[in-house]
């Protein structure tokens, strides 16, 4: 099937020495879809996200939006790509010195002669639009206020504003509410599921709780060793699934004693074979 419209990729592979991080991974992801990547630590969730975003370099295959090629562009294509392709990391990145409005503002950077970030002399049209972003996630009243005095739930919320203001077409999220406690994780879930339903932004979320990955995302992506092993909504994400995915670490991530797999069952898991 040709699919244009959203994101293709299409072989990916990172290699670092002999360990491939990524191995071959082919997705076809519509735009406007809350995908969420599941799977153990290590299995190259993150890679994967950097290799889109061209943090890192693909060894091997393609990355496509809409229809045109990311990988391999440079100069004003690459900027403009990663202006379309925001990126919100787990430790926020905010500049804690720096205000609320003005972190957000810094998601402004590519419309914006670098001289008025350095001044904090962005035009009126940037500043109405930080302010809306941050009033849309209930986070306007916190404009004057240090990023560094906030809570962690409250820092990824501006982060998430900022990249709002980028005005991207994507949102790649690793482990965003990693570091956050199970009430501002929701919040920061809600205001993901938020701007991917309000704005139609595709979101493509690491994400370790597989509770919140159950409740926010439309499809979940599970990944074993670089490979791609499960693709299908999170509905068909059982919990022999999940044991296959996660192994040892499947109680952890299901929250509930779990039995082990009958000898002799077979894999619950998708065709695709896992190794390293
Ligand atoms: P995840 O996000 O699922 O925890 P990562 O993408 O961070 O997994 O890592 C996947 C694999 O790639 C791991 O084996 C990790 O040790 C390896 N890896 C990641 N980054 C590097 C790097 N810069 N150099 C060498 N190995 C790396």
């Amino acid at each position: 099937m040709l699919v244009s419209e959203g994101l293709v990729l299409e072989g990916l592979t990172k290699a670092y020495g002999k360990t491939r991080a990524v191995h071959d991974v082919s997705l076809t992801i519509p735009a406007g879809q809350f995908v969420g990547v599941i799977g153990r630590s290590g299995a190259g969730k993150s890679t994967l996200l950097r290799m889109i975003n061209r943090l890192g370099e693909p060894t091997q295959g393609r990355v496509l939006w809409h229809g045109a090629e990311v990988t391999g562009t440079s100069g004003r294509k690459l900027r403009d790509w990663r202006r379309r392709c925001a990126m919100i990391f787990q430790q926020f990145n905010l500049v804690g010195r720096l205000d609320v409005l003005n972190n957000v503002l810094l998601g402004r950077l590519a419309y914006t002669p670098f001289w008025r970030a350095a001044l904090k002399a962005w035009p009126l049209e940037d500043r109405s639009l930080a302010l809306a972003a941050l009033d849309q996630l209930d986070m306007a009243i916190l404009a004057p206020r240090r990023a560094d005095n906030l809570s962690g739930g409250q820092q990824q919320r501006v982060a998430i504003c900022r990249a709002l203001v980028q005005e991207p077409e994507i949102v790649l999220a690793d482990e965003p509410v990693a570091s956050l406690d199970p009430r501002n994780a929701k919040i920061v879930m809600d205001a993901l599921q938020r701007i991917n339903r309000h704005f139609g932004l595709t979101v493509l979320c690491n994400l370790h709780s597989l509770d919140l990955a159950r409740t926010y995302c439309d499809r979940l992506v599970g990944m074993a060793a670089g490979r791609v092993v499960f693709d299908d909504v999170p509905a068909a994400l059982t919990d022999r699934v999940t044991r296959e995915l996660y192994g040892m670490e499947a109680n952890e991530v299901i929250g509930a004693e779990v039995t082990a797999i009958p000898d002799g069952v077979g894999s619950a898991v998708a065709s695709v074979p896992v190794d390293a």
